[in-house]
């Protein structure tokens, strides 16, 4: 994306305000996720919480238009969590807003014998929006200097090197190229819930027949290392977060703050794109001559059709009957 000389705000943009500042992890910043509190609130209540999300996601609706028909630029949202963290919940609350014309959700688990014969990025770039899109990532490139840590699938050394990859790659998709001019923007989400919060959710998919196909013994082995997790999230958090692709660390004990907080920023981050709609690809004035001339010519009383219609009972239930 064109960034002005000394600045880092985008050519014509707005000043880039977070209604969430404190979300949001300064580049360079050191993060200990033990120390920030998942229940957080910041004295919102649920009820005010639900409302703006609500005002958030109608915007939502309208900036997406916006960048679906101005098709110079892509957002990427990339959700990291702990299972149960809200992944799911989170993409449900958005797709409330966003026209599936333009939307996709890629979602990364381990990767396939193909994917591993491959750079980590590989997979991750097949995924990327392209110029107009908004894709959710559920997990992503993420996963490559997390999980592979926790469980040394990949030596210290190769995830160290894999930081300034990450940097180097994202920074790269601000720049944008020929067929994505203004860039991909990247705003990165780690929902963060508690161990307790974590155990209660298994507890609601347990107790729920509707729920208790997303039980899976690997998350009760995973469950063990929550401090390996939260140490190796806390260090990349803290070594990946840039003024192009910033992360925000989500309260998410509360469902409804943590969609309070993405739609927000969302909002926040889109609003100061400035996004302009194209410039017609027609003659507007003569356009608005031919409507006029046509609306003059109907005549005002039309006689009655000859078979007058039916009458039909409203359409109920969206038309199934
Ligand atoms: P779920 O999202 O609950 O279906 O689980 C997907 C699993 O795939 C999680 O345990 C992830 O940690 C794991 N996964 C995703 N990406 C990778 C990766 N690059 N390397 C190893 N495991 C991964
Ligand atoms: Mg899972």
């Amino acid at each position: 994306m064109k960034k002005c000389g000394d600045c880092k705000k985008e050519k014509g943009a707005k000043e880039r305000v977070y209604t969430f500042k404190k979300c949001m992890v300064k580049p360079g910043a050191k993060v200990d996720l033990d120390a920030i509190d998942t229940k957080e609130t910041y004295g919102w209540t649920k009820r005010r919480a639900r409302v703006q999300t609500g005002r958030n996601l109608e915007r939502i609706a309208e900036l997406q238009e916006q960048l679906y028909v101005e098709k110079k630029r892509g957002l990427l949202i990339v959700l990291q969590a702990m299972d149960t963290g809200g992944k799911d919940g989170t993409i449900r609350t958005l797709g409330k807003a966003l026209n599936p014309a333009g939307t996709r959700v890629a979602t990364f688990k381990k990767p396939t014998d193909e994917e591993q014969e491959h750079h980590f990025l590989w997979r991750i770039i097949k995924q990327l929006p392209k110029a107009g899109e908004v894709v959710i990532f559920n997990r992503s490139h993420y996963e490559d200097v997390g999980v592979v840590r926790v469980h040394d699938l990949v030596p210290e050394e190769e995830v160290r090197a894999r930081y300034d990859e990450i940097n180097a790659f994202e920074e790269k998709l601000a720049q944008g190229a020929a067929d994505i001019p203004e860039g991909t923007h990247v705003l990165k989400f780690f929902l963060h819930i508690s161990k307790k919060e974590q155990l209660a959710r298994f507890r609601d998919r347990l107790d729920d027949p509707a729920k208790q196909w997303k039980l899976s013994e690997n998350d009760f082995k995973e469950r063990q290392h929550w401090d390996e997790y939260m140490e190796v999230y806390s260090r990349a958090l803290s070594k990946c977060s840039t003024d192009d692709a910033p992360w925000f660390v989500v309260p998410a004990d509360n469902k409804w703050m943590r969609d309070l907080v993405i739609s927000q920023v969302v909002v926040d981050y889109l609003e100061a794109l400035s996004m302009k709609p194209p410039a017609p690809t027609v003659d507007v004035k003569d356009i608005r001559k031919k409507y006029f001339n046509d609306v003059a010519r109907r005549p005002q009383n039309p006689p009655p059709p000859e078979n007058p219609p039916r009458h039909r009972p409203p359409r109920q239930g969206f038309g199934l009957r």
